[in-house]
């Protein structure tokens, strides 16, 4: 089984509580207005990946930067929630923790019954849902991008982090490759992204 993938990063502290790795997928349906990563959208783009090449670099991960937990992001990841699925139970067994975010609400993907999404929810910690909405910008939480957007703590893994959820600081990274294009994960206000990018 393959995932269409966008991006893997072995190690970030911008994608969620403490030290992950992040796993982007390739194809979002959503187009959600003002979306900050429509080239995420096209589900032709993309690289077909193994789940077991992903689970491999995972392992890497936890190996090399003592990661806590992996990240699904997107595109949207109950597109490919099958092979998600696999991973994160996996990825669970080991004692990592996992956190999904959907552009679906999780009532929709009950109606959508999409293959895999509820092996992939049950082995999810901490699930993030709903689209984006460009009107309603979350200035509070971390790592969400609009009020409308809800976090279900789905297990004990995060319930400590919960109460003052609030007080965790969204991140930006930004990475310059050696051929000189530039890549960027994490939450920072819109604007705050025009002017770095404005003075890079
Ligand atoms: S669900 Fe996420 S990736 Fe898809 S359009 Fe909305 S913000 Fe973009």
């Amino acid at each position: 089984m393959e995932v269409n993938l966008h991006r893997y990063l072995p190690f970030t502290t911008s994608e969620g509580p403490g030290k992950r790795a992040c796993v982007w997928v390739q194809g979002c349906p959503i187009h959600c207005k003002g979306c900050g990563v429509p080239w995420t959208w096209n589900p032709r783009k993309g690289t077909p990946t193994s789940i077991e090449f992903l689970w491999e670099e995972i392992l890497k991960s936890k190996q090399e930067h003592d990661i806590e937990g992996i990240t699904f992001l997107g595109g949207e990841p109950f597109e490919q929630a099958e092979a998600l699925a696999i991973l994160a139970k996996r990825a669970q067994e080991i004692g990592l923790t996992v956190m999904t975010f959907s552009g679906y609400y999780k009532e929709q993907l009950a109606e959508l019954n999409k293959p895999g999404w509820e092996a992939l929810l049950a082995a999810t910690d901490l699930f993030i849902d709903g689209p984006y909405e460009m009107d309603k910008p979350d200035k509070e939480r971390p790592w969400i991008g609009s009020t409308n957007q809800r976090m279900h703590f789905l297990t004990d893994r995060y319930q400590s982090i919960k109460e003052d959820i609030n007080a965790i600081p969204n991140r930006l990274e930004v990475y310059i490759n050696s051929d000189g294009t530039i890549e960027a994960n994490g939450m920072v206000p819109s604007d705050t992204w025009k002017r770095i990018l404005k003075d890079l």
